[in-house]
């Protein structure tokens, strides 16, 4: 009863309050501070994520386990609730809990995801899915369709036409006001903003940077921001960058910079947009670090002196093929960013949005 309450009195000032902020949230899947720090000596320039004015750090811990998957990583954003490892959108009771995303869409909001996994992974997927397990996948696809979500953009193509149970939810998307592209994004273009656009341009994930996805993950946030803000409400817009946690898996370094790289051009293109929307609140993090990776010297043979250590020479090293249980960077950037410093849970990341939001509201 209080929360419908509270409900009904937001309801009017978010749909009416032109000063409502745009959210945009970017998760470096399995991105540590090492990952983030390997750009630096990338020789492709200055990182684009050295704009932030505001950092904190955040403990990313599950329910379950002290080392989280990224299906409870991204639970604890989107819904605010420690979950157990492999839930999505679930409490740790498996009862859907409502989303950020489909909370501000009853209040009239846009939202768009984007990700360069399948859009029915983990990560994107604890945005709009409510599910036990994170394998569920055909029915996290089925959940996509009848989600409230305006913009996606991924790959995923296998699990809504090459289904286990042969249904093709072809014809779904076109019954559930999508316009959908298995082709190519397709910009600039005039959109229709009665219609909702999905773009599934991979069977399953997009192809990884050192395989040619080119420039899939900064186009397709340009054109989210070109579509939802066209749109005229506020908007909530996920990004992902899927694959710096793949290139951990793999303890393959030259994957975690290329993928790194791509994130941070995201990056850059959202900075952009922040600084010329002026009410755009910009919030980058990860679900959790991967592979326990770090940036240390090389050892070179010295004449006479044997093995010594070159300061001046860099080596990727990984301690492991999985996730770390080490905290994990956030940054922040636009009004009220200056809530995000400090040290804290990653289900704040969650609370503090949505305080900041009600205190929109309540002006
Ligand atoms: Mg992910
Ligand atoms: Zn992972």
């Amino acid at each position: 009863m209080r929360k419908w309450i509270a409900s009904f009195f937001l309801l009017p000032s978010l749909l009416l309050g032109q000063e409502a902020p745009n959210i945009i949230f970017m998760i470096g899947d399995g991105m540590g501070l090492s990952q983030m720090s390997s750009a630096l000596f990338s020789g492709e320039g200055r990182p684009h994520y050295l704009r932030f004015p505001v950092v904190g750090l955040s403990q990313t811990s599950s329910s379950s386990h002290k080392i989280t998957d990224s299906a409870a990583g991204a639970t604890a954003f989107s819904c605010g609730v420690k979950t157990y490892n492999g839930a999505i959108g679930v409490g740790p009771d498996s009862l859907a809990l409502e989303t950020i995303l489909e909370y501000l869409e009853k209040r009239g909001w846009n939202s768009g995801l984007v990700a360069t996994s399948s859009i029915t992974h983990a990560t994107p997927a604890s945005y709009y899915a409510h599910v036990d397990s994170r394998r569920k996948e055909f029915i996290i696809a089925e959940q996509l369709l009848s989600s409230p979500v305006d913009f996606v953009a991924g790959g995923g193509q296998e699990f809504f036409f090459s289904r286990l149970d042969k249904r093709n939810l072809y014809p779904a998307f076109a019954d559930a006001n999508f316009l959908l592209d298995t082709q190519q994004l397709q910009f600039p273009r005039q959109w229709d903003l009665d219609k909702r656009y999905a773009y599934l341009l991979a069977k399953d994930g997009m192809p990884r940077m050192l395989d040619g996805r080119g420039d899939f993950l900064p186009r397709a946030t340009e054109m989210a921001f070109s579509y939802l803000s066209a749109k005229g409400a506020p908007f909530f817009l996920m990004i992902e960058g899927s694959q710096i946690d793949w290139g951990g898996h793999a303890n393959d370094g030259d994957y975690v910079l290329s993928e790194m790289l791509d994130f941070d051009a995201a990056m850059g293109k959202v900075l952009d947009f922040a600084a010329a929307d002026g009410n755009t609140i910009v919030v980058v993090t990860a679900d959790h670090e991967c592979g326990g990776f770090a940036l240390v010297s090389e050892e070179v043979e010295v004449p006479f002196r044997g093995k010594q250590r070159d300061y001046d020479s860099l080596r990727y090293a990984f301690n492991s093929g999985g996730h770390s249980a080490t905290m994990v960077p956030v940054l922040a950037y636009g009004p009220k960013a200056e809530s995000f410093g400090g040290i804290y849970q990653n289900t704040a990341l969650y609370h503090r949005l949505m305080a900041i939001l009600r205190a929109y509201a309540d002006e």
